[in-house]
């Protein structure tokens, strides 16, 4: 890879991506983050199967389309993620896409068992604006798979469902943001976790007061809040690798 100019770099921006992500509450010992290939879009780049608060740069994998592991000679016995094909196949069904993060961040996962929708409760997360999908794993995997996306046929399923969406719930498991680079996905995972925290909190502050309802963004506002922040997609990102320094 090294005749790539650049991709050192972008390696580096995914470890940190991923030491981010587990800073930041949206990781844990599971969940990863991926980025396509700077000059081969066939192609993304994504740890081994380790914790996302552990991983270094000798630990990225290279995979094609299909989930398979290209680069022999540095992936002989590294035991991929089961879920590669969330990212594989997002890759697959949407060009625009540079970035993938899977996470199981803990005040998502009541949005996808619910009837309560997740929606733009601020303007640091109006990428949420249109609805939010939410996959059933049953439509493609029937009653009995143990909830992961692990065959293409369950990532296809499972691309079709997010749609042209930024993020997306999985019901009883988690949840997918995409993004056009790594900062700007690692920004929607953040703040869709803290989306999800504040409407659930709005929502018992409803409870306890007699009733009423969110108000929301409306569309207009979440698309002009979300244009407003992407210009400022590295403010946060700077923040948020000063916090990890030192952690490789
Ligand atoms: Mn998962």
């Amino acid at each position: 890879m090294a005749e790539h100019a650049g991709i050192e770099e972008l390696i580096d921006d995914l470890v940190t991506a991923n030491h981010i992500l587990y800073n930041e509450g949206v990781v844990d010992g599971f969940g990863h983050v991926s980025v396509r290939h700077p000059t081969r879009p066939d192609l993304f780049l994504l740890s081994r199967s380790i914790a996302p608060g552990k991983v270094k740069a000798g630990d990225i994998m290279v995979f094609d389309l299909d989930g398979n592991p290209v680069d022999e000679s540095s992936t002989s016995g590294r035991k991929p993620y089961l879920e590669r094909f969330i990212h594989s196949e997002v890759y697959r069904a949407r060009p625009d896409v540079q970035s993938v993060v899977h996470n199981h961040s803990p005040a998502v996962i009541p949005f996808g068992v619910t009837n309560a929708k997740l929606r733009p409760i601020s303007h640091m997360s109006g990428f949420l604006a249109g609805g939010v999908p939410n996959f059933e794993i049953r439509d493609a995997g029937g009653p009995a798979t143990d909830m992961l996306i692990r065959t293409p046929q369950l990532g296809v399923a499972f691309a079709r469902t997010l749609g042209g969406a930024a993020f997306a719930l999985m019901r009883g498991h988690g949840a997918v943001a995409v993004g056009d680079s790594i900062r700007q996905v690692v920004y929607r995972a953040v703040y869709a976790e803290q989306n999800a925290r504040l409407q659930a909190e709005a929502l018992r502050l409803i409870a306890a007061t007699g009733g009423g309802e969110i108000n929301f963004l409306n569309d207009a506002e979440a698309a002009g809040a979300d244009a407003a922040n992407y210009a400022n997609m590295d403010r946060p990102w700077e923040l948020w690798k000063m916090r990890v320094a030192g952690q490789r």
